[in-house]
């Protein structure tokens, strides 16, 4: 029987319209997302995003967008996804930053098991970080390798983790340490791989959600789309209570309000 090369090739034509046509549909959810603050579709654009991960990035070429919108999507939907678990969890708590935040005269030992050793000098942001993390009970690992965080789930066993990282890293290491346990993640404001700079107050703010169970703000817009309370100050209980509220009707119509965004993040939103 003659093998049927144009029927064959006709369907492969069909499908790599579907794939695109689909995989499209996916990166417009996400950006609208990114739009509204709000997640919509979740678990679709998620999916399609990580398994056609190249082609959504050629897609944004050839249409001239940032393709980091694909990683932003991705982080950000994981996020606004996991972040009930993770500020639930009490105990064994993992903050895990890349080492190329280190100041380039750090002079913090390497251990084999646990990274580099923070002497928390004051020469760059860990030592911040490390301090907080002291505060509201978090275990912080510098790792000199995104393979070392496989270490950190395998001997530490984190009950859940805030990483820090370059947007491709971090999309990456995300997917992996989410099938295990709940994880956030805050991309580099500058990265390079070397004398990276992180926002701060973001990782800070993320530990903070944690110590109060979740009583903070999530940088979920109120009704009124004003930002409620920012952290570090003093928690406007109205405000806190409207973002509550908005997070438990996000949760109920499947959807849940975007985190704040990294402000790299919101930009390449805005230039879709
Ligand atoms: S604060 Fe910690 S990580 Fe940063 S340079 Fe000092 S010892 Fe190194």
């Amino acid at each position: 029987m003659p093998v049927p090369y144009e029927l064959l090739g006709r369907l492969f034509v069909y499908l790599a319209v579907l794939v695109f046509l689909v995989t499209a549909l996916a990166l417009l959810i996400g950006a609208y997302s990114f739009r509204r603050h709000r997640i919509m579709f979740p678990n679709f654009v998620l999916f399609m995003l990580y398994l056609f991960y190249s082609p959504a990035k050629w897609i944004c070429r050839v249409f001239y967008i940032k393709e980091a919108l694909v990683d932003d999507i991705l982080i950000e939907f994981r996020n606004a996804l996991l972040l009930d678990r993770f500020k639930h969890v009490t105990e064994r708590r993992a903050v895990i930053l890349p080492q190329c935040m280190r100041h380039p005269e750090c002079r913090a030992r390497c251990d084999p098991i646990i990274g580099y050793e923070c002497k928390q000098c004051g020469k760059c942001d860990i030592g911040r970080i490390v301090e907080a993390a002291e505060k509201y009970d978090f275990k912080v690992f510098v790792v000199p390798g995104g393979s070392f965080v496989r270490k950190i789930l395998k001997v530490y066993k984190p009950g859940s983790c805030l990483g820090v990282a370059c947007r491709t890293e971090l999309t990456e290491s995300m997917q992996e340490v989410a099938k295990i346990v709940p994880v956030q993640g805050v991309c580099l404001l500058r990265d390079g791989c070397y004398d990276t700079r992180a926002d701060v107050d973001e990782v800070i703010r993320k530990m903070k959600m944690c110590d109060m169970g979740g009583a903070v703000d999530d940088g979920c817009a109120g009704k009124d789309g004003g930002e409620v309370a920012a952290i570090g100050g003093s928690v406007d209980e109205d405000g806190l209570a409207d973002c509550e509220k908005d997070l438990n009707d996000a949760d109920s119509d499947g959807f849940r309000g975007f985190q704040r965004m990294p402000k790299e993040a919101r930009r390449s939103g805005d230039d879709v």
